[in-house]
Order: C-alpha cells, then structure tokens, then sequence
C-alpha cells in the first residue's frame, strides 16, 4: 500500500511501468493507446479515469491516443452521444488530434476478417435460437455442450454469413460464432458470438449492416487496425483477454496489441453505470444528462467543477489492480484545492435577515473595498454598496445564544466584512413573532472593517449584502444524489436522496455577481463555491453551489446551517 501511495505521487502506477518497460526494451518504439466509448450516454466519472489514463500515457511517453467510439450496437446510440463525447473529452483538456475514429470505420475489414475465420475452419454459423445457446453454454461449474451446427461444412457457414449480411434473415435467427472450446474454464472461449443480424439503422452506417460485431470481436481487431499498443480496460474485461488474444492470433492483423486491465473507478453516494444513469434521466429522476448532481462530465461541468479539479481527483485515486470504493469527500477535496486558488470572493446571503443601521444616514450609500482574493493581491478588488439597510445571513442572528454561539445577538457587536463594526440594539418582530428585522447601531471608527482606536475586539465576522443594490438570484444546493455510500443499482430510484437539490429561491446577492463572466467560479464568503447556470435569464442569475468550504455531509446531524454554510 505505501508503494502505491509512494507510486501515486510520484504519477506512476503499474500500467506506466508496463509502458516504460516496453520501451526499453524495445518491444515498442512509440506508444498508441486508445479511448473507446460506447456512444449510448454521456461519459462519467469513471471515464474521466480512463481518459486521464489513456490520454495521460500517451502524452506522458511522447505517444498518441486515439478516440474511438465503439459503435457496434445501433439500438443504443445516438449521434447526440456522439457529441457529447467529443465535447467533454476536450473539456476535460484532452485532444485526439487527427486520430478520431469509429469501429463502425472498420465493419468491412472485420467482415473480410470473420470470412477468413470461418475458411480456416474457426467460425460457424449457428441456427439455433438463443435460448438453446444460453443452455448449452454450460455454467461457471459444467462445461458446454457442442452445437449440432458447430460441423457444418465450411461452404455452408460461408453461404449462410453471405445471406446473413445480405439481409435475408429475421433477426436472431442466426450467428456467426467462433469455434475454440465448448468446454474451456473460462465462458468467453466457449464459441463466443462474433456478429449477430440486427435489422437497425446505425447513425453512420445507415442502412448498409444489418449484421453487426460483438464487442468482444471488434475490440481487439480495431486495436490492431489502428496501430494501439496498450489497449488498456477494466478488471471486468481480464477474463475476455484470452479470446482478444485468441482473435489477434488467429487473424492476419497489422500490428499485435496486448491488453492490460485496471481497477474502475467507484465513488460513494452516486453510481458509475450508464444503465443506471440512462434510467435516472429517462425516469425524470433529474433534469437530464447535465443535471448539476449528475456524476457526469457534463453534469460536474455545470455545476461548476473545473475539468483541472476532476484531473486532480482522478491522480490522487491512481490507478490500481484491485476494486475499491472512493470516498466521494476525496473528490470534494480536489474541487476545493483548486476552487480556492482559482475563485473570486462574493458576498451573497442566502437566508436574508434585515438589518437596519439606525445611526447611519438615510439614503446614503458607501462603496466599501472588498478583496476578491485574499491570498492573490493580484486578483485585485472591487466596490461593494454599503447603505443603512442591509441583509445578513438569518442564522447568523440568535435572540436567545448558547453560551458558544459567536454571531449577533442582542447586544452583541460583529464586524460586518469590509464595512463596520455594528451592535444589535432590537428584535422587531411581526404578528406571529417571526425576527422580522434587527435595529442596530454602528461605529463609525471601524470604517472598512477595522479595529476602533479603542482596540475593541469581536468575536465574528459576518457576510451581508445591502438591501438597495442587491440582486435578486436563484441559489441552488446540493446534496449527494443517493443517501446511501453504495445505492443499490437494482433499486435506485428508492434510494435517491430527496433533499439532493434546494432551491433558494431569492436570494440576495452583491452587484458584482450579476455583473461576473459566467463561466468564472466565485466563492460566496462562508457559504462555499458557486457557478452561474444555463438557466440564467438577464437580472435573475440562477447559481449553483458547486461544493461546500468543507465537508458538511459527515457531520450533518446539527452542525450544517438550514442555508448550507458553515458555522464558526
Ligand atoms: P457500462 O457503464 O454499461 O459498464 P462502460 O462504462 O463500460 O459501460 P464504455 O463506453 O464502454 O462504457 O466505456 C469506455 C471506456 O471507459 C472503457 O474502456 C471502460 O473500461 C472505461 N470505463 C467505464 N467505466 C469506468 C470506470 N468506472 N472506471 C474506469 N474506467 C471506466
Ligand atoms: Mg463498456
């Protein structure tokens, strides 16, 4: 474990060693590598794993990758897919250069290619239906039993795989598969499937296939086709590599691929799996594929989270051969890191309580000097309105403290961040009595936030935002999108968090807000990161909590805010 930690930071792993060794031994003299999705959903989390990977040794060892779509199965994917794809690769800082491709780019050559198998006596076409395939392939315990087509002549497969592509069967009525070993130990040798008849329309090919390959048979040919040199996957593909072997083996292909398996990455309290995903945005579980508590490249994106975070991330986890299960808190940690350098500092308040400055003139306004980054004086500043009526957080204000409780109360002074020192005189509240609004008084000596002549000290700062100038904005906040560290995939629609989404639907924020580029992060002082959404309409920004200052999920019971910040 200490080496892998030792490994980690020094950004090296197994599959680099791997690579490392090869070129010096020779074996390789240029690297290709290779990121292959299937379009049918939008990449994750756990693509942006094997994006950094694959990309990542390619650049790494002066190689190149390649993007692939993995495009063999119509029923499921879509041009959109396609886009998203591309989109979020480069967002996430990656470029594929003039190395764009698809499987489907290669359907003749892997026709020509099942031609040359069934000849030599390694392919055959099966009749029988898939029922009687499921039962005869044996289990994990027995092994298979042969099929009665598996010895038909060689000019019967290829007479059948000819009509098979020139359309003149239903679907599922027959299959080319390999002939290895009905009783091999391991499942995937026995006669795996190479192209089944599936009368769709593929959004590159059109009308031209209505057969089309098996995954586990295009893979490793279009590696070969493409010149990749470490095909790299995850663990759950290790028991197909003796038959991508087998097919490498047994094919003239232009170069010899060797595939490597890694751990995939799993996070708590949200799920890697685009069948689940797919469900989530089908079922209307959340707004779509870049629902800002979606784990998706899309949805992290408009959350806010900077692609160099979700690099970060992906480093500190690195890559392993064993399974394991990643605090998502882990993640938030590298959102932070970099959101902290990167963002500019705001004032917002979320739950606004009215503060009236009783000794302050009406009607006059002070811009105050507010830092927007307090350890980068090159971010420089900028004015915030000050007047006699303005807005504090409503937690910041107890009538009745606990001894620890440091913010306004009767009585008590605070500094107001930027602005002055004020002294909370009266509670006015309304019929039902609700705090509707606190009389108070301010110093005049403590201009910009600063401590009096006297030496007078407070124990709080507090964030407000004056009620005059302030911009009305919808804030939104969120929370894991499942309750439990390890939903159920079976049934996750029980287990998605109710309170994953908040809607705070007025807000008060400073004018600079409103004013910001949208796509640069902020800080809301004590309340955390935030991002401007697409759903923004002029003068009604609409914004989303990116993350938290810190982890308020683990100590939830009591501690967290109703507002989401945090306390001191
Ligand atoms: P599914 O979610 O249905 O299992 P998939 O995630 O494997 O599908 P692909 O589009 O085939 O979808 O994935 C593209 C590449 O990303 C593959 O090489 C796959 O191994 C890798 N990948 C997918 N999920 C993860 C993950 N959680 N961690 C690391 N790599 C992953
Ligand atoms: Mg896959």
């Amino acid at each position: 474990m200490a080496d892998e930690t030792a490994d980690r930071a020094a950004g090296r792993d197994f599959i680099r060693d791997i690579v490392q060794a090869d070129l010096d031994a020779g074996r390789q003299s240029a690297i290709v590598t290779r990121f292959p999705p299937e379009p049918n959903g939008f990449l994750h989390m756990g693509h942006a794993k094997s994006i950094c990977l694959n990309f990542g040794v390619a650049e790494e060892f002066g190689g190149r990758c390649h993007l692939r779509m993995d495009d063999t199965n119509p029923t499921k994917e879509e041009q959109a897919y396609i886009d998203a794809i591309k989109r979020d690769v480069e967002w996430l800082g990656f470029t594929w250069g003039a190395h764009y491709y698809h499987a489907s780019d290669y359907f003749e050559q892997l026709y020509d290619w099942a031609v040359h198998l069934i000849k030599a006596g390694k392919a055959y076409v099966d009749d029988q239906s898939q029922a009687e395939m499921r039962h005869s392939r044996g289990t994990l315990t027995e092994p298979g039993t042969n099929s009665p087509f598996r010895e038909r002549p060689i000019a019967e497969s290829l007479d059948l795989f000819q009509r098979m592509r020139a359309r003149e069967f239903p679907n599922g009525t027959r299959v080319l598969r390999a002939k290895i070993d009905m009783a091999s130990g391991n499942i995937n040798l026995r006669d795996p499937v190479l192209y089944r008849i599936l009368h769709a329309e593929h959004p590159r090919t059109g009308t031209a296939w209505c057969i089309y390959p098996s995954y586990d048979y295009a893979h490793g040919q279009s590696d070969a086709i493409e010149g990749v040199t470490h095909s790299l996957c995850t663990l759950e593909f290790e028991d197909h590599r003796p038959l991508y072997d087998w097919f490498l083996e047994n094919l003239p292909v232009p170069s010899r691929p060797r595939q490597y398996e890694f751990a995939r990455l799993n996070v708590t309290h949200t799920v890697l799996s685009k069948r689940v995903l797919t469900e989530l945005v089908r079922g209307g579980h959340v707004v779509g594929w870049d629902d800002p508590r979606m784990p998706t490249l899309a949805g992290m994106r408009r959350r806010g989270v900077p692609p160099e975070a979700i690099r970060d991330f992906v480093k500190r986890v690195g890559v392993a051969k064993a399974n394991s299960i990643v605090d998502y808190g882990m993640f938030e940690f590298s959102v932070r890191e970099i959101l902290n350098k990167s963002a500019q500092r705001r004032m917002a308040v979320l739950k606004p309580l009215k503060l009236v400055i009783e000794n302050y003139p009406e009607g006059k306004v002070e811009e105050m000097v507010a830092a927007n980054h307090p350890e980068d004086p090159a971010a420089g500043s900028r004015m915030v309105p000050f007047s006699r009526e303005i807005y504090i957080e409503r937690d910041d204000f107890m009538e009745h403290p606990p001894k620890k409780f440091f913010r306004l109360s009767p009585g008590k002074e605070v500094r107001l961040r930027y602005a002055y020192f004020v002294t909370c005189k009266e509670v006015v509240k309304d019929a039902r009595g609700e705090i509707v609004e606190l009389r108070c008084t301010y110093d005049p000596e403590t201009r910009g936030g600063n401590t009096p002549p006297d030496g007078r000290k407070v124990q709080a700062t507090l964030h407000w935002v004056s009620a005059a100038q302030a911009v009305e904005g919808e804030v939104r906040l969120y929370e894991h999108l499942f309750t439990r560290p390890d939903p159920d995939a079976t049934n996750f629609a029980d287990e998605i968090n109710p309170n994953s989404l908040e809607v705070v639907a007025n807000a008060k924020l400073e004018p600079a807000i409103a004013a910001d580029n949208g796509n640069s992060p902020v800080q809301f002082e004590r309340l955390g990161y935030f991002h401007l959404d697409q759903d923004s309409k002029p003068g009604k920004p609409v914004l989303n909590r990116t993350v938290g200052l810190r982890d308020t999920w683990a100590k939830v019971s009591g501690t967290k805010t109703p507002a989401g910040g945090t306390k001191r």
